[in-house]
């Protein structure tokens, strides 16, 4: 274990900012990667110090910057939830049920000891003469400066910034004359009882949106440019129903329930590939009951592309069909022409009157939060790597990155991921290495690079409108990522960490 006292920097630069001292493994983001890949760390490497740096002034993440009403998961628990926590409760949960679920694991791990809140890392510099990263960091609370340094860098600082919402730019905006909203933004004393509210956008925040806001407003439209798939499960599952009267220990509930999911999943990603026009029928015609009588599927709900190329929107228990159906919401499909003085004029001219209009338009991805990293001086380039097995980054040492799944449950893959940074840091003290560099092989060279996202594989607009921020992959193994859960289980727990496209030193 290696650990050095806090000191004073001094030199050139550095008057005002703090030595925060050293740690073998440094996390970025207290989000639910942040939070698995701590828990992993402190299993398996109980000598090893770690800090996980966080900007907010909490845990959570996703879970804790949006706070629109109805916030909940479009995944069922027991595969969102970690493999090694059970989850207790209906399958879809809200968002304050996930961070009490966050908050249970942090208290049972003693991760709290490890978090440091309103740390907010500005950027981070490789040395290979020193074989360490030096981490700057700014707190949002004193705005004090800290310098880490860190012999392994983890980033689990999630894929969009939580400040910066995608919002995009209509004409008039500025004349009309109640509050636009975005959902990542939301204002604690905004209160619609009784407004008429215009919701812009479709899938899974808008159809979350729609029904919780439809409870007190007057009247709620969303206004959506194209239609979304949607698919309306109860929010308890059957199987969960029925095992109740069991009383069988919750780890088994938990692994059962799991497996259920998992298999539905990976029926859902299958069939998407191979019967495409079956998958398309069977949620179209699942949603066409719950739909008001006399709705035009055609125009509002038979998306332009096919399943599975976005993530499908969950509506538990069907409550937004409920919203359209008793008539407390509707749908509009149409382009925005002008935000007018008291609503929205829509491209076909239909003028749709709003006392608060919110902008359920996503978010832009971003690269490792925009922090800019240097490696021995030189200023890296995310858009001209390459990832490895969607954890690392050519060229870039000792440095891990965890995204999840964008259409199975996002946390399914941080204890896949977590399994091969912790046989990774297990593999270089075997080698007594002390870096780690994703290399391309020989054979690797001339290797067609490819898009971070494919978009016949997956296409919606936050990540066709950020492809150029991002990494790219290659076509062969380990240099590809955005496999399904299914192929990813049996390929990452056999990674081969010594196949030459890792150089340790
Ligand atoms: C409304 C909504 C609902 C969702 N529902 C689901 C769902 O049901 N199922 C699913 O699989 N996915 C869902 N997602 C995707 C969701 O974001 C992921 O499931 C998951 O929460 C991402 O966790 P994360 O820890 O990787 O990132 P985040 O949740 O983004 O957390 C990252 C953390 O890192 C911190 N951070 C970032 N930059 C820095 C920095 N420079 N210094 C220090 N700290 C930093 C952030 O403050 C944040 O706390 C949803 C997303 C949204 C927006």
């Amino acid at each position: 274990m290696t650990t050095t006292a806090p000191a004073t920097a001094t030199g050139p630069g550095t008057e005002d900012v703090q030595d925060a001292g050293h740690v073998d493994v440094l996390v970025v983001g207290a989000g639910v990667s942040g939070i698995g890949a701590a828990h992993h760390l402190q299993e398996r490497f109980p000598d090893r110090s770690f800090v996980v740096l966080e900007a907010q002034d909490a845990r959570g993440g996703t879970w804790w910057t949006n706070r629109f009403p109805g916030i909940r998961s479009d995944s069922d628990l027991f595969t969102y939830g970690y493999r090694f926590k059970p989850w207790r409760g209906p399958s879809i949960a809200a968002g304050q049920a996930i961070l009490d679920y966050l908050d249970e694991v942090i208290a049972e791990d003693g991760l709290e000891r490890r978090i440091r809140y309103h740390h907010r890392v500005t950027a981070a510099a490789w040395s290979s003469d020193e074989h360490r990263w030096t981490v700057e960091v700014t707190r949002s609370d004193t705005g004090e400066r800290l310098r880490f340094t860190t012999d392994f860098l983890w980033m689990c600082q999630g894929y969009y910034d939580h400040e910066k919402p995608h919002q995009p730019h209509w004409p008039g905006v500025d004349r009309f004359r109640g509050p636009v909203v975005h959902p990542q933004q939301w204002p604690e004393d905004l209160d619609l009882a009784g407004k008429r509210v215009v919701v812009i956008g479709s899938g899974s925040t808008a159809s979350t949106l729609v029904p919780a806001l439809a409870k007190t407003a007057a009247h709620v439209t969303m206004v959506q440019r194209s239609p979304s798939y949607y698919f309306a499960p109860p929010t308890t599952h059957e199987l969960a129903v029925a095992l109740e009267p069991l009383d069988l220990p919750e780890e088994w509930t938990h692994e059962i329930l799991r497996r259920q999911y998992l298999m539905q999943y990976h029926w859902l990603s299958t069939t998407a590939r191979t019967a495409p026009d079956e998958l398309h029928a069977f949620l179209i015609e699942g949603i066409r009951p719950l739909l008001p009588e006399g709705t035009d599927v055609e125009k509002h709900f038979t998306p332009r592309y096919r399943p599975w190329q976005q993530r499908i929107a969950i509506v538990p228990d069907g409550d937004f069909f409920a919203a359209l159906r008793e008539g407390r919401a509707s749908v509009v499909t149409d382009t925005i022409e002008e935000f007018t003085e008291t609503g929205i004029r829509t491209g076909s001219g239909e003028e749709l009157e709003a006392d608060v209009v919110v902008t359920a338009t996503g978010f832009d991805l971003s690269a490792f939060g925009g922090i800019p990293f240097t490696v021995d001086g030189e200023a890296v380039d995310f858009a001209e790597r390459i990832t490895w097995r969607g954890m690392m980054i050519s060229g870039v040492p000792n440095m891990a990155y965890l995204f999840g799944y964008f259409r199975h449950s996002w946390t399914l893959r941080v204890d896949l991921v977590s399994d091969v940074v912790a046989r990774l840091l297990e593999n270089m003290a075997v080698k007594e290495a002390t870096t780690v560099v994703p290399t391309l092989r020989p054979e690797d060279a001339g290797m067609a690079v490819r898009p971070w996202s494919d978009p016949e594989n997956f296409n919606p607009g936050y990540v066709l409108r950020s492809q150029h921020v991002l990494f790219k992959q290659g076509d062969r193994e380990p240099w590809t990522h955005m496999h399904e859960h299914e192929e990813e289980q049996e390929l990452l727990p056999k990674a081969d960490l010594d196949d030459g496209s890792l150089v340790y030193r």
